[in-house]
Protein backbone atom coordinates (compact mmCIF):
# COMPACT_ATOMS: atom_id res chain seq x y z
CA UNK A 1 0.00 0.00 0.00
CA UNK A 2 1.36 3.45 -0.92
CA UNK A 3 1.67 5.49 2.57
CA UNK A 4 -1.26 8.61 2.05
CA UNK A 5 -0.02 11.83 0.36
CA UNK A 6 1.93 14.47 1.57
CA UNK A 7 0.31 17.74 0.83
CA UNK A 8 2.17 21.17 1.04
CA UNK A 9 1.33 23.21 3.95
CA UNK A 10 -1.37 25.99 2.63
CA UNK A 11 -4.22 28.03 4.13
CA UNK A 12 -6.88 26.15 2.12
CA UNK A 13 -6.14 22.90 4.17
CA UNK A 14 -7.42 24.55 7.64
CA UNK A 15 -8.73 27.73 6.91
CA UNK A 16 -12.31 26.26 7.09
CA UNK A 17 -11.81 25.45 10.83
CA UNK A 18 -9.58 28.55 11.83
CA UNK A 19 -11.46 30.06 14.76
CA UNK A 20 -12.04 33.59 14.14
CA UNK A 21 -14.56 35.20 17.25
CA UNK A 22 -18.12 35.35 16.30
CA UNK A 23 -19.16 39.18 16.43
CA UNK A 24 -21.26 38.11 19.98
CA UNK A 25 -18.15 36.13 21.09
CA UNK A 26 -16.97 36.83 24.85
CA UNK A 27 -13.48 35.86 26.03
CA UNK A 28 -14.63 32.72 27.61
CA UNK A 29 -15.27 31.47 24.34
CA UNK A 30 -11.86 31.67 22.79
CA UNK A 31 -10.58 29.29 25.83
CA UNK A 32 -8.15 29.75 28.39
CA UNK A 33 -4.44 28.94 27.31
CA UNK A 34 -1.73 27.95 30.48
CA UNK A 35 1.37 27.78 30.21
CA UNK A 36 4.25 26.49 32.01
CA UNK A 37 6.96 28.74 33.50
CA UNK A 38 10.70 27.52 34.17
CA UNK A 39 12.54 28.55 37.17
CA UNK A 40 15.59 29.50 35.14
CA UNK A 41 14.79 30.92 31.66
CA UNK A 42 11.83 32.96 32.63
CA UNK A 43 11.31 34.33 28.82
CA UNK A 44 10.47 31.26 27.21
CA UNK A 45 7.21 30.78 28.55
CA UNK A 46 6.81 34.68 28.34
CA UNK A 47 6.89 34.17 24.73
CA UNK A 48 4.93 31.59 24.30
CA UNK A 49 2.07 32.84 26.63
CA UNK A 50 2.32 36.08 24.43
CA UNK A 51 1.93 34.16 21.00
CA UNK A 52 -0.69 32.18 22.72
CA UNK A 53 -2.55 35.65 23.62
CA UNK A 54 -2.32 37.26 19.88
CA UNK A 55 -3.16 34.02 18.11
CA UNK A 56 -6.77 35.17 19.98
CA UNK A 57 -7.13 33.04 22.81
CA UNK A 58 -9.16 34.58 25.29
CA UNK A 59 -7.40 34.35 28.27
CA UNK A 60 -3.93 33.36 29.18
CA UNK A 61 -2.21 32.24 32.24
CA UNK A 62 1.88 31.54 33.25
CA UNK A 63 2.03 28.96 36.07
CA UNK A 64 5.50 30.32 37.41
CA UNK A 65 7.51 28.66 39.88
CA UNK A 66 6.65 31.12 43.32
CA UNK A 67 10.82 32.24 44.09
CA UNK A 68 10.22 33.91 40.29
CA UNK A 69 6.64 34.59 40.25
CA UNK A 70 7.47 38.25 40.30
CA UNK A 71 9.83 38.57 37.45
CA UNK A 72 6.72 36.84 35.40
CA UNK A 73 4.35 39.48 36.82
CA UNK A 74 6.38 42.31 36.39
CA UNK A 75 6.57 41.24 32.43
CA UNK A 76 3.32 40.58 31.86
CA UNK A 77 -0.07 42.43 31.75
CA UNK A 78 -2.74 41.30 30.01
CA UNK A 79 -1.45 37.64 30.49
CA UNK A 80 -2.34 36.13 34.14
CA UNK A 81 0.06 35.29 36.88
CA UNK A 82 0.00 31.94 38.94
CA UNK A 83 2.30 31.05 41.57
CA UNK A 84 3.38 27.35 41.90
CA UNK A 85 4.42 26.26 45.16
CA UNK A 86 4.17 23.35 47.12
CA UNK A 87 3.66 19.69 45.49
CA UNK A 88 -0.38 19.79 44.52
CA UNK A 89 0.27 23.80 43.51
CA UNK A 90 0.11 22.39 39.55
CA UNK A 91 -3.16 19.83 40.04
CA UNK A 92 -5.27 22.87 41.94
CA UNK A 93 -4.57 25.26 39.28
CA UNK A 94 -5.22 22.20 36.80
CA UNK A 95 -8.98 21.53 38.87
CA UNK A 96 -10.49 24.10 36.83
CA UNK A 97 -11.30 22.79 33.31
CA UNK A 98 -11.91 26.22 31.74
CA UNK A 99 -7.86 25.85 31.51
CA UNK A 100 -8.24 24.11 28.45
CA UNK A 101 -4.90 24.45 26.51
CA UNK A 102 -1.47 23.57 28.25
CA UNK A 103 2.14 24.66 27.20
CA UNK A 104 4.65 22.69 29.08
CA UNK A 105 8.59 22.65 28.10
CA UNK A 106 9.53 26.43 27.36
CA UNK A 107 12.60 27.01 29.78
CA UNK A 108 11.21 24.39 32.06
CA UNK A 109 14.44 22.80 32.48
CA UNK A 110 15.36 18.95 32.54
CA UNK A 111 14.47 17.80 35.83
CA UNK A 112 12.13 15.46 37.93
CA UNK A 113 9.90 18.60 38.13
CA UNK A 114 9.17 19.37 34.68
CA UNK A 115 8.22 15.44 34.14
CA UNK A 116 5.83 14.94 37.02
CA UNK A 117 4.41 18.76 35.97
CA UNK A 118 4.09 16.76 31.97
CA UNK A 119 2.89 13.84 33.56
CA UNK A 120 0.14 15.92 35.95
CA UNK A 121 -1.07 17.77 32.80
CA UNK A 122 -1.28 14.83 30.25
CA UNK A 123 -3.37 12.78 33.02
CA UNK A 124 -5.52 15.64 32.68
CA UNK A 125 -6.19 15.11 29.28
CA UNK A 126 -6.18 18.59 28.23
CA UNK A 127 -5.27 19.73 24.66
CA UNK A 128 -1.29 20.18 25.52
CA UNK A 129 1.51 21.13 23.72
CA UNK A 130 5.25 19.55 24.56
CA UNK A 131 8.08 21.42 23.57
CA UNK A 132 11.90 21.41 24.45
CA UNK A 133 12.44 20.34 28.28
CA UNK A 134 9.42 18.37 28.40
CA UNK A 135 10.19 16.22 25.73
CA UNK A 136 14.13 15.83 26.97
CA UNK A 137 13.18 15.39 30.15
CA UNK A 138 12.08 11.57 29.24
CA UNK A 139 15.22 11.40 26.83
CA UNK A 140 15.42 8.01 29.44
CA UNK A 141 12.47 6.15 29.31
CA UNK A 142 10.17 8.25 26.34
CA UNK A 143 7.75 5.36 26.93
CA UNK A 144 6.37 6.74 29.96
CA UNK A 145 6.14 9.83 27.99
CA UNK A 146 3.77 7.99 25.07
CA UNK A 147 1.82 6.04 27.54
CA UNK A 148 0.40 9.39 28.98
CA UNK A 149 -0.63 10.82 25.88
CA UNK A 150 -4.14 9.89 25.99
CA UNK A 151 -5.46 13.13 24.89
CA UNK A 152 -4.85 15.65 22.33
CA UNK A 153 -1.53 16.47 22.26
CA UNK A 154 1.18 18.03 20.26
CA UNK A 155 5.23 17.47 20.54
CA UNK A 156 7.46 20.75 18.75
CA UNK A 157 10.96 19.22 18.89
CA UNK A 158 13.73 20.22 17.13
CA UNK A 159 16.01 17.37 15.28
CA UNK A 160 17.89 16.91 18.35
CA UNK A 161 15.10 16.97 20.91
CA UNK A 162 13.27 14.38 18.53
CA UNK A 163 16.71 12.16 18.27
CA UNK A 164 16.63 11.80 22.19
CA UNK A 165 13.20 10.07 21.98
CA UNK A 166 12.67 8.92 18.61
CA UNK A 167 15.38 7.03 17.99
CA UNK A 168 14.61 6.16 14.14
CA UNK A 169 15.95 7.00 10.57
CA UNK A 170 14.99 8.03 7.12
CA UNK A 171 13.52 11.13 5.61
CA UNK A 172 12.20 13.38 7.75
CA UNK A 173 8.14 12.91 6.85
CA UNK A 174 9.11 9.49 7.32
CA UNK A 175 10.63 9.83 11.19
CA UNK A 176 7.85 12.18 12.22
CA UNK A 177 5.22 9.99 10.94
CA UNK A 178 6.71 7.01 12.73
CA UNK A 179 6.80 9.40 15.70
CA UNK A 180 3.18 10.52 15.67
CA UNK A 181 2.26 6.95 15.31
CA UNK A 182 4.55 5.74 18.12
CA UNK A 183 3.83 8.43 20.71
CA UNK A 184 0.31 8.91 19.66
CA UNK A 185 0.61 12.84 19.49
CA UNK A 186 0.85 15.27 16.37
CA UNK A 187 4.27 15.65 15.67
CA UNK A 188 5.90 19.19 14.37
CA UNK A 189 9.44 18.06 13.28
CA UNK A 190 11.19 21.61 13.09
CA UNK A 191 13.40 23.32 11.00
CA UNK A 192 14.06 25.01 7.25
CA UNK A 193 11.39 22.17 5.90
CA UNK A 194 8.47 21.53 9.02
CA UNK A 195 6.78 18.10 9.16
CA UNK A 196 3.61 17.72 10.84
CA UNK A 197 2.79 14.22 11.24
CA UNK A 198 -0.57 12.98 12.90
CA UNK A 199 -1.07 9.60 14.15
CA UNK A 200 -4.10 8.47 11.47
CA UNK A 201 -1.00 9.02 8.34
CA UNK A 202 -2.02 12.52 7.72
CA UNK A 203 1.15 14.93 7.12
CA UNK A 204 2.12 18.15 5.67
CA UNK A 205 5.43 19.80 4.37
CA UNK A 206 5.54 23.65 5.91
CA UNK A 207 8.41 25.47 3.53
CA UNK A 208 6.95 28.93 4.11
CA UNK A 209 9.65 29.96 7.03
CA UNK A 210 12.87 32.02 6.73
CA UNK A 211 16.39 31.73 7.81
CA UNK A 212 15.36 34.51 10.39
CA UNK A 213 14.10 31.93 11.92
CA UNK A 214 17.21 30.66 13.35
CA UNK A 215 17.28 32.89 16.36
CA UNK A 216 16.06 32.25 20.64
CA UNK A 217 12.84 31.75 21.26
CA UNK A 218 11.40 32.09 17.73
CA UNK A 219 10.24 27.92 18.89
CA UNK A 220 8.88 29.16 22.27
CA UNK A 221 6.50 31.32 19.93
CA UNK A 222 5.53 28.56 17.73
CA UNK A 223 4.08 26.48 21.02
CA UNK A 224 2.40 29.00 21.93
CA UNK A 225 0.64 29.74 18.52
CA UNK A 226 -0.40 25.84 18.45
CA UNK A 227 -1.77 26.13 22.18
CA UNK A 228 -3.90 29.26 21.56
CA UNK A 229 -5.20 27.49 18.65
CA UNK A 230 -6.35 24.85 20.58
CA UNK A 231 -7.43 26.85 23.38
CA UNK A 232 -9.60 27.97 20.91
CA UNK A 233 -11.08 24.95 19.77
CA UNK A 234 -9.23 23.90 16.66
CA UNK A 235 -8.37 20.27 16.07
CA UNK A 236 -4.42 19.59 17.19
CA UNK A 237 -3.11 18.56 13.47
CA UNK A 238 -4.79 21.89 11.98
CA UNK A 239 -3.55 23.75 14.75
CA UNK A 240 0.17 22.63 14.35
CA UNK A 241 -0.33 23.77 10.97
CA UNK A 242 -1.64 26.83 11.06
CA UNK A 243 0.30 28.08 13.64
CA UNK A 244 3.39 26.31 11.52
CA UNK A 245 1.87 28.58 8.70
CA UNK A 246 1.75 31.80 10.39
CA UNK A 247 5.23 31.62 11.88
CA UNK A 248 6.73 31.23 8.95
CA UNK A 249 4.67 33.90 7.25
CA UNK A 250 5.24 36.33 10.09
CA UNK A 251 8.56 35.74 10.07
CA UNK A 252 8.82 36.13 6.03
CA UNK A 253 6.78 40.00 6.85
CA UNK A 254 8.83 41.00 9.29
CA UNK A 255 12.50 40.09 7.01
CA UNK A 256 16.03 40.38 8.58
CA UNK A 257 16.61 41.64 12.33
CA UNK A 258 13.97 39.19 13.41
CA UNK A 259 14.12 38.36 16.86
CA UNK A 260 11.39 36.00 18.92
CA UNK A 261 9.44 39.09 20.09
CA UNK A 262 8.91 40.66 16.78
CA UNK A 263 6.46 37.37 15.63
CA UNK A 264 4.30 38.34 18.41
CA UNK A 265 4.15 42.04 17.12
CA UNK A 266 4.24 41.12 13.52
CA UNK A 267 1.44 38.51 13.98
CA UNK A 268 -1.51 40.83 13.82
CA UNK A 269 -0.89 41.82 10.21
CA UNK A 270 -0.18 38.39 9.35
CA UNK A 271 -3.82 37.64 10.76
CA UNK A 272 -5.72 40.46 8.81
CA UNK A 273 -4.43 39.48 5.59
CA UNK A 274 -5.63 35.93 5.88
CA UNK A 275 -8.88 37.38 6.93
P1 LIG B 1 13.74 26.10 18.18
O1 LIG B 1 14.68 25.15 17.54
O2 LIG B 1 12.86 25.48 19.21
O3 LIG B 1 14.40 27.33 18.70
O4 LIG B 1 12.72 26.61 17.06
C1 LIG B 1 13.19 27.32 15.98
C2 LIG B 1 12.06 27.67 15.04
O5 LIG B 1 12.59 28.36 13.91
C3 LIG B 1 11.35 26.47 14.47
O6 LIG B 1 10.00 26.79 14.21
C4 LIG B 1 12.10 26.20 13.17
O7 LIG B 1 11.33 25.50 12.23
C5 LIG B 1 12.41 27.61 12.71
N1 LIG B 1 13.66 27.65 11.94
C6 LIG B 1 14.91 27.50 12.42
N2 LIG B 1 15.81 27.58 11.45
C7 LIG B 1 15.13 27.77 10.29
C8 LIG B 1 15.49 27.94 8.91
N3 LIG B 1 16.77 27.92 8.51
N4 LIG B 1 14.50 28.12 8.00
C9 LIG B 1 13.22 28.17 8.39
N5 LIG B 1 12.81 28.02 9.68
C10 LIG B 1 13.74 27.83 10.61
MG1 LIG C 1 13.01 25.33 21.22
Amino acid sequence: LAPPRCHENAPGLWQAQYPWPGAQANKYHRGHALVLGGAVLTGAARLAAMAAARVGAGLVTVAAPQPVWAVYAAALTSIMVQPLQGPDSLVQLLADARRNAIVAGPGAGVSDTTRKNVLEVLATQRKTVLDADAITCFARDPQLLFSAITGPCVLTPHEGEFSRIFPCEGSKLVRARYAARESGAVVLLKGADTVIAAPDGRAVINTNGVADLATAGTGDVLSGLIAGLMAQGMDAFFAAAAAAWLHGETARAFGPGLIAEDLVRTLPQVLRALK
